[in-house]
């Protein structure tokens, strides 16, 4: 939904409360490392200022993610709040100065704010860097892949031997007599 601050926001500020289907919010993920699962819900509440607008919100959202060690899929709940402040116009030196100490600011070139850009941004700032399904995800087997969390496997891990790489150059070189 685009909202223009001008003329979508009364002087009493903009409250929203949004409901988006997965099916709205997927094509817009495009490139992001998960899916949603079920609506993302937000309550959102814009306020005119003299420079732009500022926004505070919730959200909850369930994320599909894929595990960094066993490669399977699971779900994670995230239910950010925030608050964003935009300034219309292009940041001056001097302004960022001045805005450095502030909270953060956005700008935005022309009056309008587009509430699933917001969403996704801020889901997107939940997303772990590592997503792992659980702390005690056991991953996959090295040498044969299997899923060590749900089966065993009798393959024996060889701790990677430490080569010296100072001798590392006589590897294979055989002492002629
Ligand atoms: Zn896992
Ligand atoms: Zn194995």
């Amino acid at each position: 939904m685009k909202i223009n601050l001008h003329e979508d926001i009364p002087d009493s500020g903009l409250i929203l409360d949004i409901s988006e289907e997965p099916e709205k919010i997927a094509p817009l993920l495009h490139g992001l490392d998960f899916s949603v699962e079920g609506p993302v819900a937000a309550h959102l509440e814009i306020m005119r200022t003299k420079e732009g607008a500022l926004l505070t919100g919730h959200l909850c959202a369930a994320l599909r993610l894929t595990c960094s060690r066993c490669a399977s899929e699971y779900s994670l709940r995230v239910e950010p709040d925030f608050t964003l402040y935009y300034v219309v116009g292009i940041e001056t030196e001097h302004e960022k100065e001045l805005h450095a100490s502030d909270l953060e600011v956005t700008m935005i070139p022309i009056p309008e704010l587009d509430t699933d850009d917001i969403l996704i941004s801020q889901i997107a700032v939940e997303l772990p860097i590592k997503p792992v399904c659980g702390e005690k995800c056991k991953g996959l087997c090295p040498k044969c892949g299997i899923d060590l969390n749900s089966e065993r496997c009798g393959c024996v891990i060889e701790e990677e031997p430490v080569v010296d790489t100072r001798f590392a150059a006589l590897k294979g070189f055989k002492v002629k007599r």
